[in-house]
């Protein structure tokens, strides 16, 4: 039987393998959904020659000869704010940002309201209707696989789970799901934590959600459980979450280590701090993926290390949301070289921000200029860890973050043939330079071209961005009481 054969010809191949090969005129062969062939032109070649006559016979042939060709992009740490469009550092602001003030992951982080402003989600999320939610996540997604995203690892969204799931699964992208998931808060007048959700309650829901995954026969679909923040986390929630990622035998993530701030409030509310809180109650082990992890202490760093912890950091975000997590600690580069596994992630906000290839640029600028050394990050190291790693990080390695035979053919393809790319032999480091999210000209999933020409394949973007537009409205104005006149006068300015 003949399955469907892609010959992606001619291009500058970044495999992203464990030898971080660059094979500058290569080409991928995929069949099905699989990667059969990586290599020079005439090596894969060979491999189209060796399939079968009816296979060979409907080959497509997609030129690459101007293209890179770099494996989909694993954003295995984001989230889905796109509900909070108005209010979070969005559609409300004025135009001119001269009056801006310190926000509350700024200044080493405000703990009470962050604290306080991530308990306050659930409420919001059960006011969003299954329409709406769906709406929201599709286009959320859909700004993601514009920039070559091909794998999100949800760490907690504004968001209903299934619907996401359901976005994710109509868009064709692949999509670690979870619950926004926290039992406490830390209130300003007092020193113990304030039990704010049923733990039980908490935790039956993640089991649904593994469940309701459990059931996709897409295999695009997973679930990897995670809280919110080590601040909302009761010792509770925290052994029920060790003992049910236990028995489902899957990853755990969480935020840990995010800001200053944050040791001298869990040693005041829960008696110790963040990475020593994971170990104490089985959460630290070689299936965690902690964001951020930099405020961390020496013996927190020998636990991580010790126990193999995966970090995702998210440094094209830090900078404007007022977090200083690089500079002020250095904690995660060092890490880094002592051996851990540190991957690249977008984090989440409001309205689009840096996406994976500005993280690259940003991991490739400042870990370079922290550590004196042009080398510490290599173009090819920053693509790795946007790809390869993050998906060891996801627990998805198996079948994705490379480009080798036998893998799901997750792949994109960026244009390289302009003025930013004339003489230079490294076009991935003319990407870092002078590229971004906008210049992803081709996405493939599992064989599937989801997007041809920086356009999408068979999703109507007006429909799409319409019916966000309509769903943030309707949101907005019944949940979150902005009125009604204010949310029209925005969405009346938006070119259609
Ligand atoms: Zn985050």
């Amino acid at each position: 039987m003949s399955e469907r054969a892609v010959l992606i010809e001619g291009g500058c191949v970044y495999p992203a393998d464990t030898a971080d090969t660059v094979i500058p005129r290569g080409s991928v062969l995929v069949v099905g959904d699989r990667i059969a062939a990586v290599g020079s032109a005439e090596q894969v070649q060979e491999a189209v020659t060796a399939l079968d006559e009816d296979t060979r016979a409907g080959l497509e042939v997609l030129d690459a000869r101007r293209m890179m060709v770099l494996p989909g992009f694993v954003n295995a740490h984001w989230h889905d704010m796109f509900a909070m469009g108005f209010p979070l550092r969005g559609a409300l602001r004025p135009p001119t940002d001269r009056a801006d003030e310190v926000g509350f992951f700024g200044g080493g982080g405000d703990m009470h309201t962050i604290s306080r402003t991530f308990d306050s989600f659930d409420g919001l999320i059960a006011g969003l209707t299954a329409d709406e939610a769906y709406a929201i996540a599709r286009y959320s997604m859909w700004t993601q696989l514009r920039g070559g995203v091909t794998t999100i690892g949800d760490v907690g969204s504004l968001n209903r789970p299934p619907e996401m799931v359901r976005a994710a699964t109509d868009l064709g992208l692949r999509f670690s799901a979870t619950t926004w998931a926290g039992d406490a808060v830390c209130p300003p007048d007092s020193d113990r934590f304030q039990r704010t959700h049923d733990t039980d309650q908490v935790l039956a829901a993640v089991e649904d959600l593994l469940r309701h995954c459990a059931s996709d026969t897409s295999g695009r679909i997973r679930c990897r459980p995670s809280i919110a923040y080590v601040t909302n986390m009761t010792d509770e929630l925290g052994r029920g979450f060790a003992e049910l990622t236990r028995r489902h035998d899957v990853g755990f993530a969480t935020h840990v280590g995010a800001v200053r701030n944050e040791p001298d409030t869990l040693r005041r509310y829960y008696g110790t701090t963040g990475v020593r809180r994971l170990h104490d109650l089985g959460l630290l082990n070689d299936r965690l993926m902690a964001a951020h992890c930099a405020f961390v202490d020496d013996e927190e760093q020998k636990l991580l290390l010790d126990a193999g912890v995966h970090i995702s950091h998210s440094p094209g975000k830090y900078g404007p949301a007022g977090e200083s997590t690089l500079t002020e600690s250095g904690v995660v580069p060092a890490l880094r070289r002592a051996g851990l596994d540190v991957s690249l992630s977008t984090d989440g906000a409001s309205l689009p921000n840096a996406g994976m290839a500005e993280t690259m640029r940003a991991v490739w600028q400042m870990y370079n200029e922290m550590a004196a050394s042009q080398i510490d990050v290599l173009p090819t190291d920053a693509l790795a860890m946007a790809t390869r790693l993050a998906a060891r990080g996801l627990g998805w390695d198996a079948e994705i973050g490379s480009l080798e035979p036998g893998k799901q053919a997750d792949l994109v393809l960026i244009r390289a043939d302009d003025w930013r790319y004339l003489l230079n032999p490294r076009p991935l480091e003319s990407f870092l330079w002078l590229g971004g999210s906008a210049d992803v000209d081709t996405v493939m999933v599992a064989g599937d071209i989801l997007l041809a020409g920086g356009q999408p394949v068979g999703v109507d973007y007006t429909e799409l961005r319409d019916h966000y537009l309509d769903a943030l409205a309707g949101f907005t104005t019944r949940c979150l009481r902005v009125p009604g006149d204010v949310v029209a006068g925005v969405l009346n300015g938006v070119p259609r």
